[in-house]
């Protein structure tokens, strides 16, 4: 199970109604997030998450809008007594930029570890979680990120007892675990079937509409994409500053066919999104425009 908010939709600046885009995924008692702009933990109160198991912290990029809050939500996590150490993940220059921030929230009871990405490409396996990054096209580095939770065959209980394999194990290698018992190496292959179906989210923003982000949203269950502009004179500033418009977003959205598509980071002039979603869904009818706290709960489908 994937449940999956996000907990705001506005880009630039928070404004009374609307807070800066970012995304928490739970999965497993481990949580994740994705970016932290400013008032990113009011918005994760209103929706009534814990920011205590926060285990991974994703950067797009460190414009203001997608990183100011973290100083104050590492407080936080201090002071829900988190003990357990934090793994950040962001473009080069990640430790530089984080440091700078804790000049203001020193004394934290985690240690914080960090992974920057230098790879266009870059796939990391963190508890639960298979995280891929891809570069997109912003006017800085920026990466998009698609979050999977990976599933394995269905156990096949003649195999394993075929293969005389201890009860015991079972457990262990439905999980996809080796384990070496009695001198013997027990592999999963050996009691599973194919791979079967996972869950799979794409999130990206401030960007271009490159391939790329068609390409990782394929098959995923939920793509949440950038949708600064509705006004479809606006194309110009969206190409000036290198983000998107609703429409740019849909039709990647048409080329990877997800499940559906939310869009986020809204420009502040933009007041009601939802006016320019006739036009959008004319593209692809699975769009909609996603509001702060919006969640879902993905499962894994049936057999
Ligand atoms: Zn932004
Ligand atoms: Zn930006």
């Amino acid at each position: 199970m994937l449940d999956i908010c996000l907990l705001g939709t506005g880009g630039m600046m928070p404004l009374p109604y609307r807070w800066l885009t970012s995304m928490m995924a739970r999965c497993d008692g481990s949580s994740l997030l994705i970016d932290c702009g400013e008032g990113t933990q009011v918005a994760l109160r209103k929706k009534g998450w814990s920011p205590k198991p926060v285990d991974l912290i994703c950067f797009t990029h460190y414009h203001a809008d997608h990183i100011s809050g973290l100083p104050g939500f590492l407080l936080t996590m201090g002071n829900a007594e988190r003990t357990e150490p934090l793994l950040m993940i962001g473009p080069k220059g990640l430790e530089r930029v984080v440091s700078a921030l804790r000049t203001i929230a020193p004394e934290l009871p985690f240690p914080i570890r960090f992974l920057e990405l230098t790879e266009a490409r870059e796939q990391h396996r963190i508890g639960p979680y298979v995280i891929d990054a891809y570069r997109v096209n912003h006017n800085v580095v920026c990466y998009g990120y698609a979050i999977s939770i990976p599933r394995t065959g269905k156990f096949d209980a003649e195999r394993a007892k075929a293969q005389q394999i201890p009860l015991k194990l079972w457990n262990s290698l439905q999980k996809g675990q080796t384990i070496t018992d009695g001198g013997r190496t027990y592999t999963p292959d050996m009691v599973l079937g194919k791979p079967r179906r996972g869950l799979k989210v794409t999130y990206c923003t401030d960007t271009r509409p490159v391939p790329v982000i068609a390409e990782y949203a394929e098959g995923a269950d939920l793509m949440i994409c950038e949708g600064m502009y509705g006004e479809p004179e606006k194309i110009g500033k969206a190409r000036e500053h290198k983000h998107m418009t609703m429409y740019e977003a849909a039709t990647l959205a048409k080329r990877a066919n997800p499940g559906e598509l939310w869009l986020t980071h809204y420009s502040p002039s933009l007041n009601r999104p939802d006016d320019y979603m006739d036009e959008v869904k004319k593209i692809f009818p699975a769009a909609k425009a996603a509001r702060d706290g919006w969640s879902v709960q993905l499962d894994f489908a049936e057999d």
